[in-house]
C-alpha cells in the first residue's frame, strides 16, 4: 500500500513538474529545429545535450558512434535499468514551413548542398529526451533503480561511407555498464493529430534496405541518339520496371511491403545523351524470406531492362534496418501511462507502418517497445496532411509535453515493475 501511495505521489509530481517546464521544453526544440544537424554531424545538439545532462549531475559518456551522449541516472533505491532512446539527426531537406524558428541552414550531403531541417521530429524527441531527465533526476533519491538515457546519432542514416546510428553504438558498447532491461522508444508522427497516442504489440516498423543502380550507355549528341547508348530511357523504363515486382510479382498479403525510387539522377545539358544515369530508392517489408527474394528480383529486373538496350547496369542493395518490434507484453505495461497522459479515449493499438527505424537494433540484445505521438495540428486530415520527411513537416509543439508525460509516466511505471 504504502508503495502504491508512494508511486502514486511520483507520478503526479513528475506529471506537475513536466507541465512547469513546458516553456523550456519547446524553447529547446525550436532551438534544434533551427539548427539542425545532418546523420553524423550533430555535434552542436550533442554538445547542448551532454552539457544538460551535466549540469543534471548525471554520469555521462559522449562521442559514442561519432555524436551520440549516454546519461546515466542512478536511483536511490534498487530496481531494474530502464534505457530510454532519442534520435538527434535531421535531414537534408530545405524547409517550407513559415515559422520563426525555421531553419535556414545549409551544408553538403554527399557532395551536393543541400537545406537541412528537422523534418521528422527529432528535434522533438531529442527534447523530451531532456525533460524527462531533468524531471526524473529531481526524484533521483526516490527512483527504484536506473534511467539509461541515449541521445542517438544517425538514425536516418550515416553519410555515404561511413558508419553510425544505433547499430554502431550498440557496437562501442552502449549497452553495457549497465545492460538496461528494456529500451524504449518513441517517435513524432504527422499527419496523425497531436492528441493521439499509439502503442504497438510485435513488428511494428519494416525491415530497410537501400537501392543504388549505376546505369552505364554511350555518351553522344542528343539529335542522334542512334549513335549513343541512352541510359535516361534505360532509366526510366528500369522505373516502371520495378514498379512491377510488389504489384504484379509478390504476394501482398503477406506483409506489407513498399518498393520506392525516389533518386533519379542523370544529364546536364539538353543536347547530350549522357554517360550514365542513376537511381536510387527504398525497400520495405516484413519479411526475411520476401525480403531476400525481392533483393533478387530487383537485380534481374534492372539488368534484364536495361541489357534490353545495351546499357549496363551496376545494381546494389545494401541492407539497413531489420524490423522493429515492440514487445507485447511491454506494450500491455506502458499503456496505462499513456491513457494517464493522453486521456484513454486517445490510446490506441496501431497497425504495422511501412517506415522504418535503426531503433531495432536495441531489440536485438534487450526487450523494446516504442509508441508514436501524433503530431499534426487537430483537423488535419491524414490523406493529405504533410507527412514526415515532407518540406512542410509541421509539428504542433503541444505533442512535446504530451510526449514527455508518456514517456516519464511509463518509465516510472517501468521503475516500479509494472
Ligand atoms: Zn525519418
Ligand atoms: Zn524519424
Amino acid at each position: 500500500m504504502a508503495a502504491t501511495q508512494t508511486l502514486e505521489a511520483l507520478r503526479s509530481g513528475v506529471d506537475r513538474q513536466l507541465c512547469e517546464i513546458e516553456a523550456n521544453l519547446i524553447g529547446w526544440r525550436r532551438d534544434f529545429h533551427q539548427h539542425p544537424e545532418l546523420g553524423n554531424r550533430e555535434t552542436r545538439t550533442s554538445g547542448i545535450v551532454a552539457s544538460h545532462l551535466q549540469r543534471l549531475g548525471l554520469k555521462v559518456q559522449t562521442g559514442i558512434a561519432h555524436t551520440g551522449v549516454i546519461g546515466l541516472l542512478e536511483g536511490g533505491q534498487p530496481g531494474p535499468v530502464i534505457g530510454l532512446r532519442a534520435d538527434m539527426d535531421a535531414l537534408p531537406i530545405v524547409e517550407q514551413v513559415d515559422v520563426p524558428y525555421r531553419s535556414e541552414v545549409r551544408t553538403t550531403y554527399n557532395g551536393e548542398s543541400v537545406g537541412v531541417m528537422h523534418a521528422c521530429g527529432h528535434d522533438g524527441h531529442t527534447a523530451v529526451l531532456m525533460a524527462v531527465a531533468e524531471i526524473l533526476t529531481q526524484h533521483r533519491d526516490e527512483l527504484p533503480g536506473t534511467v539509461k538515457f541515449f541521445f542517438q546519432p544517425a538514425e536516418e542514416g550515416a553519410p555515404d561511407g561511413e558508419e553510425g546510428g544505433a547499430q554502431l553504438m550498440i557496437r562501442e558498447g552502449a549497452l553495457e555498464n549497465p545492460k538496461p532491461a528494456m529500451v524504449m522508444g518513441l517517435h513524432f508522427v504527422s499527419p496523425i493529430p497531436y492528441d493521439k497516442l499509439l502503442y504497438y504489440k510485435g513488428p511494428m516498423l519494416a525491415s530497410a534496405d537501400i537501392i543504388e543502380i549505376t546505369l552505364t550507355g554511350k555518351q553522344g549528341h542528343g539529335a542522334r541518339p542512334w549513335m549513343a547508348i541512352d541510359p535516361i530511357v534505360s532509366a526510366a523504363q528500369v522505373v516502371l520496371g520495378l514498379q512491377t515486382i510488389v504489384s504484379r510479382q509478390i504476394d501482398v498479403t503477406r506483409e506489407p511491403t513498399v518498393l520506392s525510387i525516389t533518386i533519379n539522377r542523370g544529364g546536364l545539358r539538353h543536347n547530350i545523351v549522357p554517360e550514365t544515369a542513376e537511381l536510387g530508392g527504398t525497400l520495405r517489408t516484413y519479411d526475411e524470406g520476401m525480403r531476400r527474394d525481392i533483393h533478387e528480383r530487383i537485380k534481374r529486373t534492372v539488368e534484364m531492362i536495361a541489357g534490353s538496350s545495351g546499357v549496363v547496369a551496376d545494381v546494389k542493395v545494401k541492407t539497413q534496418y531489420p524490423v522493429t518490434f515492440s514487445d507485447g507484453d511491454l506494450a500491455e505495461k506502458i499503456r496505462p501511462a499513456l491513457e494517464r497522459a493522453g486521456g484513454i479515449e486517445n490510446v490506441s493499438l496501431g497497425k504495422k507502418l511501412t517506415a522504418a527505424d535503426d531503433f531495432s537494433f536495441f531489440g536485438h540484445h534487450v526487450p523494446t517497445t516504442y509508441f508514436v505521438v501524433g503530431c499534426a495540428p487537430p483537423g488535419t486530415d491524414p490523406t493529405s496532411g504533410a507527412p514526415n520527411h515532407s518540406p512542410r513537416f509541421y509539428l504542433d509543439e503541444r505533442c512535446l509535453l504530451l510526449g514527455a508525460r508518456a514517456l516519464a509516466g511509463a518509465t516510472l511505471d517501468m521503475l516500479h515493475g509494472a
